[in-house]
């Protein structure tokens, strides 16, 4: 057991064990601290669709990283991780939607990325699942990938231990403890450790221990759930993913069949402390009448989601931030606080990119490459309300494919 560890991570999600795993690489002893099981909560719920035509180039940088990460994923870690090259078609029904694709064509070929704008026709020859009625316009991303959500979080972290981490689950950190401006350690249910550097990676918790430890973060935890169905007959594994902009719904093919899911219009909050201190993901409330209403929205283009029989219902709390960007970095004015959070509901298929950054800032002082637009400080003093978080986090959800 390491007595006094470089560096504390909280939370083994997707982000918490990319940045353990990362830093144990660099030589760092790590603790990786959870209060559940190892990478159990919202990471292995995901949809694990990587969607590489991101609303900004640096974004599109650190999600080409991660591509190439993903799929060097076992050879760096020794730990399987299944993903398929599928690609994707990004689908515009309303004409104002057909400018956003020609933009985000623009982008992703200035960008290096295998895209390209094509016929609903032939979108529906690629996927014969998305019929062409109704379409204005499609994007084919060649690069969008998919992968097993269950395998990125528990494979991180247990090669991080291969690299010498003390993995804790079970472990409950309740503050994080400063002394004039500098983190000396944290507090837990099982006892203080000390450690110079401290990494909130806790997810729909993020908020509530920086709170405790008198920070103010901008992040709303909030619901997401998906739908996998029964196999259906010519659901190949490669078909391209789809997405839907207005409606914001997304399907890949999952074991012979679908999986899919909704951003809705009105995403369902969620107060962390209310839930409760032993509140697991496994618990948290779901609403399949949010997906039906989805599955009739886009009846027309794919009415496989009426169709196919439903297997596994399930969700997580992912966290927004108002702007929609991740949060990512240090702490103004707390030597040794850093945030890995904000995941926007997009932050499994970027952790291997996030990890790795974050790893090298704590260690080298500073990021490989700029992310202040991911940093906390964008958020200035801290007098934003929680309405008006709210709402511009709702419309951030509503709006991931960046519909008009
Ligand atoms: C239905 C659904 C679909 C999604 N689809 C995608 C997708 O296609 N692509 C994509 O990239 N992302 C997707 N996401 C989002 C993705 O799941 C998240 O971005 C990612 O998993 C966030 O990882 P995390 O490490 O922040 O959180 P988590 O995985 O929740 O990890 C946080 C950990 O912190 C621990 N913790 C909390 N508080 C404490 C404490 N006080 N002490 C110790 N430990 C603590 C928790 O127990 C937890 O294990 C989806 C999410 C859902 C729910």
């Amino acid at each position: 057991m390491i007595r006094q560890p470089d560096a504390v991570v909280i939370g083994s999600g997707g982000l918490g064990a990319s940045t353990a795993f990362h830093l144990a690489q660099r030589g760092r002893r790590v603790a990786l601290l959870d209060r559940h099981d190892i990478g159990s909560q919202t990471s292995p719920r995901a949809a694990g669709m990587v969607n590489c035509v991101r609303k900004s180039d640096l974004m599109i940088t650190l999600i080409k990283i991660a591509c190439e990460k993903i799929r060097r994923f076992s050879a760096d870690t020794g730990q399987p991780l299944d993903w398929v090259h599928s690609g994707s078609l990004k689908v515009a029904r309303r004409p104002q939607d057909t400018e956003v694709i020609a933009g985000d064509v623009a982008r992703g070929r200035r960008m290096g990325l295998d895209v390209a704008q094509i016929s609903p026709e032939e979108a529906s020859r690629l996927n014969p699942f998305l019929r062409p009625d109704g379409i204005c316009a499609v994007m084919r991303v060649g690069d969008d990938m998919y992968f097993d959500p269950s395998q990125v979080a528990v494979g991180f972290a247990r090669s991080a231990a291969d690299h010498g981490a003390i993995l804790l689950p079970h472990t409950r950190v309740t503050r994080v403890l400063i002394d004039q401006g500098q983190v000396t350690g944290v507090a837990t249910d099982r006892g203080t450790i000390l450690a110079p550097v401290v990494v909130d990676a806790a997810g729909a918790w993020t908020r509530e221990i920086a709170e405790a430890s008198g920070l103010r973060v901008p992040l709303v935890p909030t619901g997401q759930q998906l739908f996998i169905t029964e196999p259906v007959e010519g659901a190949r594994p490669d078909l391209p993913m789809v997405r839907i902009m207005d409606a914001a719904v997304y399907l890949r093919p999952c074991d012979g069949g679908f999986l899919w899911g909704v951003y809705e219009e009105k995403p369902r909050f969620f107060e962390m402390q209310a839930l409760g201190l032993g509140f697991h993901m496994k618990d948290m409330p779901l609403d399949a009448q949010v997906l039906w209403r989805a599955a009739e929205d886009v009846r027309v283009q794919l009415p496989v989601l009426l169709q196919a029989g439903v297997r596994e219902h399930r969700g997580g709390i992912p966290t927004m931030t108002a702007d929609g960007q991740h949060i990512l970095g240090p702490a103004p004015g707390i030597d040794g606080f850093y945030f890995a959070s904000g995941c926007n509901v997009a932050g499994l298929s970027i952790s291997p990119a996030l990890g790795e950054l974050l790893a090298a800032w704590i260690v080298e002082g500073e990021p490989p490459i700029d992310l202040t637009p991911l940093s906390v400080a964008r958020f200035g003093d801290s007098s934003w309300t929680e309405e008006q978080l709210r709402n511009d986090a709702a419309w951030q959800y509503r709006h991931f494919y960046g519909a008009a």
